[in-house]
């Protein structure tokens, strides 16, 4: 088995104070390797699945610092391409008393933003079981084209796909609903969180929206991301809920990849889904108590010795 995610890799730099305003001189803590997919498939490797990413990187600092990270903690590397003439994605992050955040991406135009069939390693597809997609990733044609290529190859290897449409109805535009709707055709585990329910569905309650991804496309599971609720696993015919673990929330961001990496790699691995939804719920909470995106991804040495 081998779980691949495609998209993203961007370092997140994080504004030291609440409410500072990115349009205002202050100082900042970074560079934290991150990414909807990368911290994604970290998370799959810190539990012991074969794992790669598709994505691209500039030949610099960011860049290196997300190899450098996502080698040491087990992903294979060989899917990412160094684009000599890009620079690494960044997000510059800074969050409000509230709890939102204001970022400013450098996305579209970095090395990330430039993936497409003709610079992406396809052969890390080859012995793929199982590919991860996320609406975040879908920022333009030349990755929707590829992501639905990727899918068309693990399809056709008989592998599944899960996705996360990790987009808020804000940001959406009929453009990327349409985008968002050509994967969730092709989608097996489909993971939204609770703002996301009902956003490509044709019904306006989320019950009657996750009726409508088991019959009128052939989604198996839903996988409700709750955050600080919990989570609840809907499948044709059942309901498994679970609450969250009770921690001191640090940072939130990277909870949803943390945890959609945990239950995918657990659910590969054959494991119920019980099972499943106990260990990513834990490895969502642990990761809210870490500062940084990627800092709180889990082993299962690491979930054992924060919960005991
Ligand atoms: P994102 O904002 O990163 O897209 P998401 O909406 O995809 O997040 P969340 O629902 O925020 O994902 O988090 C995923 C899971 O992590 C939750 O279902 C929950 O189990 C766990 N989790 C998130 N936040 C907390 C928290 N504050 N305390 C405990 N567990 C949490
Ligand atoms: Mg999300």
């Amino acid at each position: 088995m081998k779980i691949v995610s495609l998209g993203e890799i961007v370092v997140e730099i994080m504004a030291t104070e609440i409410n500072q305003p990115l349009s205002e001189t202050g100082l900042f803590s970074g560079p934290f390797p991150s990414g909807a997919p990368a911290i994604f498939i970290d998370q799959v490797a810190k539990l012991g699945v074969d794992c790669s990413i598709i994505s691209a990187v500039g030949k610099d600092g960011f860049g290196d610092i997300n190899l450098k990270r996502l080698l040491k903690d087990g992903v294979d590397i060989a899917g990412i391409s160094v684009l000599e003439d890009e620079v690494t994605g960044s997000a510059f992050v800074t969050y409000q008393s509230n709890g939102d955040r204001d970022f400013i991406f450098n996305i579209r135009k970095a090395a990330c933003g430039q993936l497409s069939l003709n610079n992406a390693n396809l052969a890390v597809l080859d012995d793929c079981t199982h590919l991860h997609i996320m609406g975040s990733s879908l920022i333009n044609q030349n990755i929707v084209d590829l992501c639905l290529t990727a899918i068309d190859i693990v399809k056709s290897n008989q592998g599944k796909v899960s996705f996360d449409p990790n987009i808020r109805k804000e940001l959406l535009n009929e453009n990327m609903k349409a985008s968002l709707t050509k994967i969730l055709a092709n989608t097996d585990i489909y993971m939204p969180s609770e703002a996301e329910v009902t956003v490509l569905s044709s019904c306006d309650n989320d019950a009657a929206a996750i009726k409508e991804y088991f019959t009128h496309y052939n989604v198996s599971e839903v996988v409700l991301k709750q955050g600080s609720k919990g989570a609840t696993v809907f499948t044709p015919n059942s309901m498994t809920e679970i609450s969250a673990f009770l921690v001191d929330e640090v940072d939130p961001t990277g909870a949803g990849d943390c945890f959609g990496g945990a239950y995918i790699a657990c659910r590969v691995k054959g494991m119920s889904i019980e099972e499943s939804l106990s260990i990513a719920a834990q490895c969502g909470a642990r990761s809210v108590t870490f500062k940084g995106p990627m800092e709180g991804t889990s082993t299962r040495e690491e979930l054992l010795q924060f919960f005991q």
